[in-house]
């Protein structure tokens, strides 16, 4: 999931400044699981809004991924009235949101109501861990089903880099050594000789934006 924090209640007025009838974006996915864009939230940033002298026309809220053009297509269809009366659109979801309610409806303005962070997995809810950079050639086959470009403070490729200390990164000592953590799962594997292999300096010319895929059928 995008793992996303909503900006603090100054950074949003000041945002919305100069816009009084504002429309409210959430969805069902990562935004709900973050706890920035779900129903919840989305009646506590109206309340927020409408303490703070702003006028809030309503929310929606997508089933499904926000990300999905056609569903928030559909959606702001069928809320043209509010979307037509609305100054602005305040988006409690991932800056991708943020920009195809912009495509969708270009004269008038989204703000950002959060700041999308790293892609990651939750383990409880309230706490996200970094877990994938997107590299665009995932090696987890290699690696035991463990990051090392993610998860690596310094995102070793030929780890580990020899300032680990009891299996803690020499970052701190909250954060696991992602490559004792491969080194022990390759081991229970019995595949320790994937260590020996030196990787080639990794393409990020693949992690590099703007990019765009096209599925085709397996
Ligand atoms: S190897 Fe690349 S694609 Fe695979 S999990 Fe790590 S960053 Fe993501
Ligand atoms: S101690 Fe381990 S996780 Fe930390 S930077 Fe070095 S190899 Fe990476």
């Amino acid at each position: 999931m995008i793992v996303m924090d909503l900006k603090t209640p100054e950074e949003i007025l000041d945002m919305l400044e100069g816009y009084n009838k504002i429309v409210l974006f959430g969805d069902s996915g990562c935004a709900q699981l973050c706890d920035v864009g779900g129903i919840l939230q989305l009646e506590d940033m109206t309340d927020f809004l409408e303490e703070n002298g702003k006028q809030v026309l309503g929310y929606i809220f997508v089933e499904g991924g926000i990300c999905d053009v056609n569903a928030v297509s559909r959606d702001i269809n069928e809320h043209s009235e509010m979307i037509e009366e609305a100054d602005a659109f305040l988006i409690q979801a991932c800056g991708v949101a943020t920009q195809i309610t912009t495509e969708l409806v270009p004269d008038k303005e989204s703000f950002p109501a959060t700041n999308s962070t790293f892609l990651g997995k939750m383990p409880e809810r309230f706490q996200h861990e970094e877990t994938c950079a997107l590299c665009g050639n995932c090696i987890l086959h290699l690696t035991g089903g463990i990051c090392p470009i993610a998860r690596c403070s310094k995102g070793i490729l030929n780890g580990p880099c020899g300032g680990s200390m009891d299996g803690k990164c020499e970052r701190d000592d909250e954060t696991d050594c992602v490559w004792q953590l491969i080194y022990e799962r390759l081991k229970k594997l019995g595949k320790l000789e994937n260590l020996k292999t030196i990787w080639e300096i990794k393409d990020w010319s693949l992690s590099q934006g703007p990019r765009s895929l096209t599925h085709e059928e397996f």
